[in-house]
């Protein structure tokens, strides 16, 4: 069994027949590399299947691979029932799974990633906890990730890397393979240089991206800070109007990407009957003229207490709406097992549970939280039933719930309020933009959506979802995957040069 784990676990087409396929059409095979796998194994009794894994780098990828195929390299999360005789998983692609014991886990991932980079990241810096003995561990992961893709990828592949958990690995894979295109995607924002510096590892961390050919963030403040960064920390020399920065040997192009969303999918879900019923089902069991949305994993990042704080200002300045007004909140559990986030879950189940004994009268309750995850299908109904969605995060990537609820609704008939701190708040300005750090400006704006005309509702709706279908998933990949070859094509030719010279 420990064997065949250390393979790759493969789809029908197999992986093999896949690469031949590709290597006939002359096109490089993708190769993603991610701290998590796409799809997580579901016990029922004796019996295990696959499921994806929600959200984030799973869900998009899972898409684009599934269709495309090629290989994927991501932490195993001890699960061993990826091998037979569990079901195979019908994926389209390979699989190649990264076993990492108890040490590494808690060291690497819950220490380094989600206590140290996480808050870093969301210039949270108070949320920071620094440990050397967690950095060792991170170092040491990024090795065995690096080694691994070193090992599996195929000649003529491209090699995607996503996020911060394997910062280090592009300069080491590129240690040892030169020549593989090597492209970064970080997910999560990157911190004014100001903050950044606080970072005891700072070099290193940068040292290990410009390892990629190309490094990609989700808006252009992002890659400013990112340039920033590299100037002053590590001396780098940086063109400012390419994007280009020179460090030791090499030449690496930073870029904004901003990520999208499968625009058609979304927009094709809520426009079913079969979600419309459930909408409509939705509305009915809240029995409120006026339902508004919040979703998001429980994290401190969210905002999730501040919209908290912002809707009962709302109430109380606005007695005249309350029976009227409904806010449906539904966070996602998230890294259960850190002190941060238990501290925030007893934070928010007792604002929850003020607001809704202040104000709940003659049977209606102004706010029906649901902590669990829900399935694609069960949220777009939840997206197509909300007239108004409330996304309040204190710093975000992107916010990608955003697009999903615009795609939601065709008919243009709701409203997007939005915090000025979500990286999708650089592209979506027809939002009603709100600072989540003022109640006031959260009750107004709520107050504001509400009594939008439905000419003026419609007119920003539907330049917004404009938007969220002209920069489609496919869009973004094939940019960014166009500009990583180009920019490998050019880093090769100029190094033949040198060599010739
Ligand atoms: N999501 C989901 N079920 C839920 C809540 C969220 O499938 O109950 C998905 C949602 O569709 C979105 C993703 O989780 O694609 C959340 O992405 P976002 O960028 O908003 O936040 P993240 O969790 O990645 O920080």
């Amino acid at each position: 069994m420990d064997s065949y784990r250390n393979k790759n676990v493969s789809a029908s087409p197999s992986y093999d027949q896949r690469e031949e396929r590709k290597t006939a059409a002359n096109e490089p095979t993708l190769v993603v590399m991610s701290n998590r796998a796409p799809i997580r194994v579901v016990r029922e009794g004796s019996r295990a299947r696959l499921e994806p894994t929600v959200g984030g780098v799973g869900t998009t990828f899972l898409r684009l691979l599934g269709r495309n195929g090629g290989l994927w390299i991501a932490w195993s999360e001890g699960q061993a029932a990826l091998t037979p005789p569990a079901p195979a998983p019908h994926l389209g692609f390979g699989l190649s799974l990264v076993d990492l014991d108890e040490r590494e886990v808690s060291q690497y991932y819950h220490g380094m990633c989600n206590r140290a980079l996480w808050p870093l990241m969301h210039s949270m810096v108070s949320n920071c906890h620094f440990d050397a003995a967690h950095w060792q561990q991170y170092r040491a992961v990024n090795r065995k990730f690096a080694e691994r893709a070193a090992t599996v990828v195929p000649g003529g592949s491209e090699l995607w890397i996503q996020d911060f958990h394997l910062a280090l690995t592009p300069r080491l894979v590129r240690a040892r393979r030169t020549d593989l295109p090597i492209g970064v995607f970080w997910h999560v924002p990157f911190p004014p240089v100001e903050l950044y510096r606080v970072f005891p590892w700072r070099s290193e961390l940068l040292e290990g991206m410009l390892g990629a050919n190309l490094v990609g963030f989700h808006t252009p403040s992002y890659t400013a800070n990112f340039l920033e960064a590299c100037e002053r920390v590590l001396g780098a020399q940086v063109d400012w109007s390419d994007g280009r920065v020179r460090y030791q040997s090499g030449t690496s192009r930073v870029l904004p990407f901003p990520l999208g969303i499968p625009a058609d999918y979304f927009e094709q879900l809520a426009a079913s009957p079969r979600i419309r019923e459930r909408a409509q089902r939705i509305r009915r069991g809240l029995r409120s003229p006026v339902i508004v949305l919040g979703v998001d994993r429980l994290d401190y990042t969210k905002g999730i207490l501040e919209r908290l704080l912002g809707f009962e200002r709302f109430l109380e300045i606005n007695p005249a709406y309350h029976r009227l007004v409904t806010l449906v909140l539904i966070a996602v559990p998230s890294r259960t097992k850190l002190a941060d986030y238990v501290r925030l879950k007893g934070q928010v189940d007792e604002c929850v549970g003020r607001i809704v004994g202040r104000f709940s009268s003659e049977g209606w309750v102004p706010i029906r939280y649901l902590y669990t995850q829900l399935s694609t299908d069960e949220l777009a109904a939840y997206y197509a039933g909300a007239d108004i969605a409330l996304l309040t995060p204190l710093r975000d990537g992107m916010n990608l719930v955003a697009k999903e609820f615009i795609a939601a609704h065709p008919n243009d008939d709701a409203v997007l309020i939005l915090s000025e701190f979500a990286g999708a708040a650089e592209e979506l300005t027809e939002a009603l933009l709100v600072n989540p750090y003022d109640s006031e400006a959260i009750a107004l704006r709520l107050r504001q959506a509400i009594e939008m005309s439905a000419e003026t509702r419609a007119q920003r709706m539907s330049v917004l979802r404009e938007k969220v279908r002209s920069n489609s998933l496919e869009r973004w990949s094939s940019e960014f995957l166009g500009t990583l070859r180009k920019e490998f094509e050019l880093e090769a030719g100029c190094t033949a040069e040198a060599a010739a010279h």
